[in-house]
């Protein structure tokens, strides 16, 4: 049921309800995802009425998208933007790269920089894709991004440059000197896709040497070029909701209506976390402190 108009009434609200004129009637599936999914059809498809219903209090619980509800009750919106999601990007001088990196996963230190300041860190898988990396890692990132930022990659995130440098050296004493041309070189290193850009970029960046001093930086800062957030629809959170200086705290109860109760919870106000439940237990917990409000 959607609510079509809201009045403040002498005691709380007086709300039109939008919602479906008989039950739902829809497929009977094994699967729960089936059943969710035929039973959306069904919601989308079934004649609706008009019925009027008088509330003492609203609480808004909406999630990510709140804009028609929020336009309802005239509630202040700042933007809404998907994030905890993939990251758009390139690889650094190499456009081929991401093709031959495509559904590898790479455990990695990620260092976001913007006008060479480092802004954030985050550990954890990467995946390559086409169109940029993703992970859990990434999601985090994609919530502080910039077109225009770089994302670097530490893929030994355990050594320091010191002891990869070591690592090297004594790889060139067991199998002789390296060379970008030989990316087998790197065999039980690194992934044979990931051997192959890195010895790109090598001869990229420096053209001519074989010095593993600088297979160590190309190692330790793999530079990804950021265009901005991809997958959106896969996104898990909306930034942007109801603005939080709507809303009073502790209450949750929004401002400008004082002789109404009306309450905002969860991703429907403008409210994100990282990955790692934070979401979820804001909106459990926003929910509760709403509820025990009225
Ligand atoms: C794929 C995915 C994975 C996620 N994984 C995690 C995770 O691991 N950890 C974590 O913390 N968070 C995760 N999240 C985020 C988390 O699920 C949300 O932040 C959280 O569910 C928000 O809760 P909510 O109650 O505010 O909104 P929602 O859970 O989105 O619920 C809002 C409900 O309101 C209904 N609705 C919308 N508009 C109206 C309207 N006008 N009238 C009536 N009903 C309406 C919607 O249909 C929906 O049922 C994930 C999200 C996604 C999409």
């Amino acid at each position: 049921a959607y609510v079509a108009s809201a009045h403040k009434a002498s005691e709380g609200w007086a709300l039109q309800i939008d919602r479906p004129a008989r039950a739902l009637k829809a497929k009977k599936h094994d699967d729960r995802k089936s059943e969710l999914r035929s039973l959306r059809k069904a919601l989308a498809d079934v004649p609706r009425k008009n019925v009027a219903l008088q509330a003492h209090a609203v609480i808004i619980a909406t999630g990510g998208n709140p804009t028609g509800i929020a336009d309802t009750f005239r509630l202040p919106l700042t933007s809404l933007r998907p994030i905890l999601c993939p990251v758009s990007a390139t690889v650094f001088g190499d456009r081929a790269a991401l093709k031959t990196l495509d559904g590898l996963r790479v455990r990695a230190r990620l260092t976001l920089a913007r006008n060479h300041n480092e802004l954030w860190h985050e550990d954890g898988e990467v995946l390559f894709r086409t169109f940029g990396i993703s992970g859990v890692a990434v999601f985090n990132l994609s919530r502080r991004i910039q077109h225009g930022d770089t994302i670097l990659l530490d893929v030994f995130p355990d050594l320091s440059k010191d002891e990869l440098l070591d690592t090297l050296n004594r790889r060139v004493e067991l199998l002789g000197g390296f060379s970008p041309r030989d990316p087998r070189w790197l065999d039980g290193m690194l992934a044979p896709q990931l051997s192959r850009v890195v010895c790109t970029a090598f001869e990229q960046c420096h053209p001519g040497s074989n010095d593993v001093i600088h297979l160590v930086s190309i190692l330790k800062h793999f530079k990804l070029l950021v265009k901005g957030t991809a997958e959106e629809r896969s996104a898990q959170v909306t930034r942007g909701g109801v603005s939080v200086e709507s809303i009073s705290t502790p209450s949750l109860r929004a401002r400008s209506v004082v002789d109404a109760p009306l309450y905002v919870c969860g991703e429907a106000l403008d409210i994100d976390a990282d990955c790692g439940g934070f979401n979820l237990a804001w909106a459990w917990i926003s929910g509760i402190r709403a509820a025990s409000s009225l």
